[in-house]
């Protein structure tokens, strides 16, 4: 069988900000007819001049139009992603490696999988607004849960599509530091959630638990390469049967202060929880 992700050429059809620090760029490519988008929160790389690749998401895709739209956070100059973007015009080429819909193989690269979880948790910095807007868009009329968007400015909070019984919070960070808008928001639920569901005692954090070693998702080769990338990756192959599913990406610090709370302090099964860190601060994703 062939691999499940393939390399595609694209040039950039066109490039359309969102906000101030949101800006959706749709590429156009002679093969993009063959590919395999199912939608959830399926990670491509985009592959930029230099053959330097960085992880991102699919936003959505016209296969009969030959196009991919790939919605790309600024910040700053400070990446070869974002250089590009800051620089980027109609017509330039790179590379996607993404789904191949002529595989015959299994969807894979996604990490959604809610099982019959009743309550949907999903917490998120910008990186992963695309994915969640995906999943979103995605849910049965009658899903409900609570999402936190942790976005730079009031002015980042984008249209999203959700069920009626799906509560949005956007959290402007303004001048606050990475997580510290999310954090509080998400763990203050968690308790909420817990005391009504779940009573655990909650158990000091005095004595953190060591973090596993990355655990990184290969059920994508697209994903291969991140073995190096020590960011914490810790994922469900299926959610357990079980009222809560969470679904919690972003800074890497972030996310693991938020997996100390859920698992340690609240005594959430992990399999009822994904653990995505998407960047690390300080930290180039290759
Ligand atoms: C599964 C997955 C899906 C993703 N989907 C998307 C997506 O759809 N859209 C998107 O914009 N990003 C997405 N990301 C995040 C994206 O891969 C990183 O932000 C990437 O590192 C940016 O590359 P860069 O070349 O700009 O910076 P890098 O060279 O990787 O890093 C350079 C510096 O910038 C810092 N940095 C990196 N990202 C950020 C950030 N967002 N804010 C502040 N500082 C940062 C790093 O800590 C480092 O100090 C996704 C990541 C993963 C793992």
């Amino acid at each position: 069988m062939k691999p499940s992700y393939r390399h595609f050429d694209v040039t950039v059809a066109s490039i359309r900000p969102l906000s101030r620090h949101f800006t959706r760029v749709t590429f156009t490519g002679p093969d993009l007819h063959e590919w395999g988008w199912f939608g959830a929160d399926q990670r491509i790389k985009v592959v930029l001049p230099g053959d330097i690749w960085r992880t991102y998401t699919i936003r959505a895709a016209r296969p009969e139009l030959r196009e991919v739209d790939v919605d790309f956070v600024s910040h700053g100059l400070t990446g070869p992603a974002t250089r590009w973007l800051a620089a980027a015009a109609v017509g330039d080429a790179l590379g996607l490696i993404g789904p191949d819909a002529t595989s015959g193989a299994e969807p894979d690269g996604y990490v959604w999988r809610p099982g019959d979880a009743r309550t949907l948790l999903l917490a998120a910095d910008e990186t992963a607004v695309p994915a969640v807007a995906v999943i979103l868009e995605g849910l049965p009329a009658d899903a409900t849960g609570h999402v936190f968007l942790e976005v730079p400015t009031s002015g980042d909070a984008l249209p999203l599509h959700a069920p009626d019984g799906v509560k949005i919070n956007w959290l402007p960070r303004e001048e606050l530091a990475y997580g510290e808008a999310l954090v509080p928001a998400v763990t203050a639920w968690i308790d909420a959630w817990a005391a009504e569901w779940a009573p655990v005692e909650p158990i000091p954090s005095a004595t953190p638990a060591p973090l596993p070693a990355a655990a990184i998702d290969e059920a994508s080769g697209a994903d291969a390469e991140n073995t190096e990338y020590e960011i914490l990756w810790e994922v469900p192959e299926q959610a357990a049967s079980a009222d809560l599913y969470a679904w919690l990406a972003g800074e890497a610090g972030a996310i693991t202060g938020l997996r100390r709370h859920l698992v340690r302090e609240r005594g959430v099964d992990r399999k009822q929880v994904a653990f995505m860190g998407y960047w690390k601060l300080g930290r180039s994703e290759n």
